[in-house]
């Protein structure tokens, strides 16, 4: 089962992608967190992602493209794996029907101002990387993640003006990913409005 998630940043893909994996036991391949959790070790990798992410735009594909292919080699993606956050551009799509075969791209889909609240309202735990939200999805106790413990804080990239960047990128660079993988017949739609648990049961009754 090797599936793509696509959609605007703060749609829910790393939430429903997560549960997928969970239920599924397989890998949850966010390229966002592999250039987090290098930032946070201080690597070459990480250095070079850092001065594009906090910009709000994309890593080079170069760079994008050889990371995905070193990680599909991880033995662990052997039984499948879920994609969250990449491809993002046509290049690293192309790129990836080159070494792997997709069965099922879920382009998840709300209108702009459900994104754009969703992303101000996000927090993201230091430790573990687990996602929250203040308005939907809180913590148990403010500023504490409830899976580690670890402190909650909102991503550099999450600071308004950067988020109004990140949609611009994502609607020049990624949407046009939705009409390759539709002329494919892989990609089906789904309403990213509900509560998670819903969208949860639509993308599995797709997959399964
Ligand atoms: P979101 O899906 O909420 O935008 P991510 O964690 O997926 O957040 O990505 C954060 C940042 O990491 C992006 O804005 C971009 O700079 C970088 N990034 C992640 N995945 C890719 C990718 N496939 N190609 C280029 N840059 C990426
Ligand atoms: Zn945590």
């Amino acid at each position: 089962m090797n599936i793509i998630f696509l959609g605007p940043p703060g749609v829910g893909k790393g939430t429903i992608a997560g549960m997928l994996c969970k239920k599924h036991g397989i890998p949850h391949i966010s390229t966002g967190d592999i250039f987090r959790e290098n930032i946070k070790n201080g690597t070459e990798l990480g250095n070079q992602a850092k001065q594009y992410m906090d910009k709000g735009e994309l890593v080079p594909d170069e760079v994008v493209n050889g990371m995905v292919a070193d990680r599909l080699k991880d033995p662990d993606c052997a039984k499948g794996f879920v994609f969250d956050g990449f491809p993002r551009t046509m290049p690293q799509a192309e790129a990836l029907a080159r070494i792997t075969k997709i069965d099922h791209v879920i382009d998840l889909t709300a209108p702009k101002e459900v994104i754009m609240s969703r992303l101000g309202s996000r927090r993201t735990c230091r430790k573990c990387g687990a996602i929250f939200n203040v308005l939907t999805m809180p913590p148990k106790v403010e500023g504490m993640c409830d899976k580690c413990g670890g402190e909650l804080y909102v991503r550099d990239d999450e600071k308004p003006d950067v988020i109004s960047a990140r949609l611009k990128v994502y609607e020049e660079q990624t949407s046009p990913l939705t009409d390759y993988y539709e002329k494919q017949g892989l990609l089906k739609k789904v309403d990213a409005t509900k509560i998670p648990e819903e969208i949860f049961q639509e993308v599995l009754s797709i997959v399964e």
